[in-house]
């Protein structure tokens, strides 16, 4: 149910530098969501068509980008993204320094109709 009130805040933001650029319409909105995170695809789109009627985001696209959790592994000078029951890089088995945790969630870019 947290998607409702994320979905709503983001759109918040995407009205508001909406109307601060002129906006008559939302075309699209991108976001980034993290591969760790609980939020799920679908439900995300539920709650965006269910709060966009009426709104400059009105038949505006959504799309998700999701990003995975990633580390920097210094003995292999690289990033990598662990398998879902380790943080070890899976070329050399040490734990690295973590980049991203994969809890992302924010506004992106959009498109918008002015
Ligand atoms: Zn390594």
């Amino acid at each position: 149910m947290h998607e409702l009130s994320i979905m709503a805040s983001l759109l918040d933001v995407a009205e508001e530098h909406a109307r601060a650029a002129g906006a008559q319409k939302v075309l699209s909105i991108h976001v980034v969501v993290g591969e760790r995170s609980s939020f799920v695809d679908d439900s995300l789109l539920f709650y965006f068509d269910a709060l966009t009627p009426g709104r400059l985001a009105e038949g505006a696209k959504l799309v998700i980008r999701r990003t995975p959790m990633r580390f920097y592994c210094q003995t292999c000078e690289r990033d990598y993204t662990p398998p879902m029951n380790s943080f070890r890089c899976p070329t050399c088995n040490t734990t690295g320094r973590l980049q991203d945790d994969g809890n992302a969630c924010y506004l992106e870019h959009m498109e918008i109709e002015t």
